[in-house]
């Protein structure tokens, strides 16, 4: 095993913008995060985050990279030793080199197998047993297509102690990697057994479809309803959410997503074909949940139970997105009703319908307030209490101002006696904050720019394509890459035509990897984070104009050089020589007639 499965593994569960904060405060400007950089002294903040993609820049002092580049320079650590670092920071288990690590990946792929064979025992007892039955008849009961049920490998746990513990010590496997990987509890004495019985169970798969943990619910009305796997070496709760990686796929053209509670609610969207859609594992949300919602779609809609519990947890969660810059909303089901019912009895053209009325769970939230106010002075301040601890924290001009004016009209009090209310009193649900007038005024600093003042062709060409890949292309077949003079841009331009092929399914991950050389790494995080309000027709004329300047610039030199080989020619009296040189300066002369009345 070498470092760079480390490297992958490290950078696929690290979340930056998590690291990052832990060293300096950041806050999120667009689809950034941005902070005052740690490897320069600054007063206005030059350092950005790209939560989405990994990378940070400071376009004060030119750092930039991923979160081990962040590391080794922070810590002041060699590339391993940061490797190391952040698996013991973030509890992963490496598969470093060296015999110990060798032991270590072995183990978790010894962990991935028992929990596959756990999956299929779990499958076979569903499907074959004669204990199996009334789980069988809960799918029934529940409708759950058959095909469902198959794609997503739903199984059952006897109702015994110790079945699945036979079936390990049948097969000659070792129960210990059981209990490491969260299927048998050990007891005081040391004994061991199955720690789901009688349940439905439900695989947890990882971003590369490999089981990683089960929920399982009760069919005996057993409490709890729904259990889950513990924390494990290749399970980690809040850092998971059911089915991502389905709608991650299905949120490439639509950056929307549906957040449901449960594991039915999300089957029920399946079983319709309808993918956008992830699932909580039963608990409340995480800001790293949101992050990662956040890195697939640019709006998350809340379809939770239409109960009180169900709004009380929607509510919770809104600080979380309202931190994240995430646009989140929700729809009003029937009262009563769960996503699960609501699919069932009206079907998915219903939901798509109710999707048109989704509101802004900030409004929501503010409505639901103010239904519970009683007319009275008092109960004015009763309703802000309730909204401080959701909206206190909201920082965004825009949605702040909204909110407030909002509150104002209803209970009749001027916006400023809201504002500062929400303001004042205890700290939002997301934790201290600065004050607000602070963070935007920092926030709508420029950058400082000095870096990007002056870009070459080549750069604004690079800075493009990595703006808009559907661009990469035109560049590739305009064939000016030879004319690149800066080896770094040219490299990361190279990186890019290899991954042109899906533009749509575009991946800076993988491009930053092909990349050789820390300069093209930090200059490739800086573009990426560099500020991208244009549009692309606009970014393909400056595009094309680029490539012009480019190639006009190359014609200058050529004509140049041509022009001292001529005279040269001239000197030695070598006239076929002469000729051929006379030509080549014709149709240098040529391309830049054509460059300059703009055909390509
Ligand atoms: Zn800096």
């Amino acid at each position: 095993m070498t470092n760079a499965d480390g490297a992958a593994i490290i950078k696929q569960a690290v979340d930056i913008v998590d690291l990052i904060g832990q060293v300096v405060p950041l806050r999120r400007a667009g689809r950034r995060h941005v902070g005052l950089c740690p490897f320069h002294k600054e007063k206005t903040p030059s350092f950005s985050v790209d939560a989405e993609n990994g990378f940070f820049y400071c376009f004060g002092c030119g750092a930039g990279g991923d979160v081990l580049t962040f590391t080794m320079k922070h810590w002041n650590l060699t590339f391993s030793e940061a490797l190391r670092y952040l698996a013991d920071r973030y509890n992963l288990t490496l598969p470093e080199t060296g015999r110990d690590n060798e032991q270590v990946r072995k183990e978790r792929d010894a962990m991935f197998a028992v929990l596959d064979e756990a999956c299929d025992f779990f499958y076979r007892e569903l499907h074959h047993s004669e204990s199996g039955k009334a789980a069988r008849e809960y799918i029934k009961k529940r409708s759950l297509p058959e095909n469902t049920v198959e794609r997503q490998r739903l199984g059952y746990a006897p109702n015994a102690w110790d079945v699945l513990l036979r079936h390990f010590r049948h097969r000659g496997l070792d129960p210990r990697l059981g209990v490491k990987a969260g299927l048998f509890v050990e007891a005081a004495k040391g004994s061991l057994y199955d720690r789901f019985r009688n349940r439905l169970m439900f695989p947890i798969a990882d971003d590369r479809g490999r089981v990683v943990a089960f929920g399982g619910r009760s069919l005996d009305g057993s409490e709890p309803k729904y259990l889950n796997s513990p924390e494990t070496a290749v399970y980690h709760k809040g850092r998971t959410l059911y089915q991502f990686a389905a709608a991650r796929e299905a949120c490439r053209e639509l950056r929307q997503v549906v957040l449901v509670e449960g594991y039915l609610d999300l089957l029920a969207f399946h079983a319709q074909d309808f993918y956008r859609v992830a699932a909580t594992l039963g608990t409340a949300l995480t800001a790293t949940q949101v992050r990662l919602l956040h890195r697939i779609a640019d709006e998350v809609v809340l379809v939770y139970d239409a109960d009180p519990a169900g709004r009380k947890a929607m509510f919770r969660a809104l600080p979380l997105f309202l931190d994240e810059e995430l646009a989140v909303t929700t729809v009003d089901l029937p009262s009563g009703m769960d996503p699960d019912d609501f699919l069932k009895s009206e079907g998915i053209g219903a939901f798509e319908k109710l999707m048109e009325t989704r509101r802004d769970l900030g409004s929501v939230a503010i409505d639901d307030a103010l239904s519970s106010w009683d007319g009275t002075s008092v109960g004015k301040g009763r309703v802000i209490q309730q909204l401080q601890p959701i909206l206190g924290g909201v920082s965004h001009p825009v949605l702040r101002s909204g909110y407030v004016r909002r509150v104002a009209e209803r209970l009749a009090l001027s916006e400023d006696v809201v504002d500062r209310q929400l303001a004042s009193g205890k700290a939002g649900a997301s934790g201290p904050r600065r004050p607000e007038s602070t963070r935007w005024a920092e926030r709508m600093q420029p950058p400082s720019t000095g870096v990007q003042a002056v870009a070459s062709p080549e750069e604004t060409l690079v800075r493009l394509m990595v703006r808009h890949p559907v661009l990469i292309d035109e560049v590739r077949t305009a064939g000016v890459l030879e004319r690149f003079a800066a080896s770094s841009l040219r490299s990361i331009a190279e990186a890019l035509f290899q991954a042109v092929d899906r533009p749509e399914a575009f991946d800076p991950r993988s491009v930053y990897e092909r990349l050789a050389g820390d300069e093209a790494r930090a200059l490739f995080s800086r573009l990426l984070l560099e500020d991208d309000t244009d549009d692309l027709e606009f970014c393909r004329l400056v595009l094309h104009e680029r490539m012009a300047s480019l190639r006009r610039r190359d014609a200058v030199q050529r004509r140049a050089a041509l022009q001292a080989a001529i005279e040269e020619a001239e000197k030695n009296g070598d006239f076929a020589r002469l000729q051929e040189l006379l030509r080549e300066m014709q149709s240098i002369h040529k391309v830049e007639s054509r460059t300059q009345t703009g055909i390509r």
